[in-house]
């Protein structure tokens, strides 16, 4: 997949390739990553991208020529069409599904904003949608939008290395994830619950799901009023009630 990313500070994604199965994926060609700094479009010598609002109030305005003329270098870079992102604190929620509907794409392009905002004019005319990463407000559109390539790599086929990883993860069909534990059997005299030690996978798959369900009920409550569930779901979180 290509990521196309529209930033005043191309030399944040450098994270990108330090470690980890992104850094994996982007050597394996499976990611390639595209930058495009507005300030090397820009029309004066000063190289200008923001500008004071009209109406006045405090901060600068990105302006909307070099975001403008950013894009378009982008847009003839992607190997398709691809989706226009604004990373935004007045987008919608990025949520799991974001990334399950987009992880087939063959390229996205993700504007990072700056100071106040963009001009209203550019995100009117170029941008597809807006995607907020959560509600608080950060100085800029760069780490949004890792957090956006990261989450959408993590569904493409070969970005993990062991496919089943997702299966089970929080959000995935509205449940948080079970609780894992891994050696020393015992910890500081906490011990690990024999049932993952006893061999039975049915039993093991029943206690970890009784698990995912009643922590979603404790910490997350509101994700189960969406869900729809199976009959087995019914029957553990029913013994789950009746344990108290
Ligand atoms: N004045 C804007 C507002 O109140 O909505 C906030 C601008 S913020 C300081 C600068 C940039 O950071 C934004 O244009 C956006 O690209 C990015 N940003 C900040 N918080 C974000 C969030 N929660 N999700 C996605 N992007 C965010």
């Amino acid at each position: 997949m290509w990521f196309g990313v529209v930033t005043l500070f191309p030399e944040m994604f450098d994270v990108t390739r330090v470690g980890g199965v992104f850094k994996r994926a982007l050597e394996a060609e499976l990611l390639t990553l595209e930058l495009f700094n507005p300030r090397d479009y820009t029309l004066d010598k000063h190289h200008t991208v923001d500008g004071r609002p009209y109406g006045g109030g405090a901060g600068m305005v990105m302006m909307a020529q070099p975001l403008n003329a950013a894009l378009d270098a982008a847009q003839v870079a992607a190997p398709c069409v691809c989706d226009v992102v604004l990373l935004s604190p007045q987008g919608q929620t990025l949520r799991q599904q974001y990334a399950l509907s987009h992880c087939h794409d063959n390229g996205l392009i993700l504007i990072c904003g700056r100071y106040e905002g963009l001009d209203e004019r550019f995100v009117q005319s170029r941008v597809d949608m807006e995607l907020c990463i959560g509600d608080y407000v950060l100085s800029g559109g760069e780490l949004p939008a890792m957090v956006v390539m990261d989450v959408v790599a993590r569904h493409i086929p070969g970005f993990l290395g062991n496919s089943l990883s997702i299966i089970d993860e929080s959000h995935l069909d509205d449940t948080l994830d079970y609780p894992h534990y891994t050696r020393p059997e015992n910890s500081d005299g906490s011990v690990v619950p024999s049932v993952l030690l006893s061999g039975d996978h049915r039993k093991i798959s029943s206690f970890r799901r009784q698990e995912a369900l009643q922590r979603t009920f404790q910490r997350r409550p509101e994700l189960l009023t969406r869900k729809v569930f199976t009959e087995q779901d019914r029957k553990l979180l029913q013994e789950n009630f009746a344990k108290g």
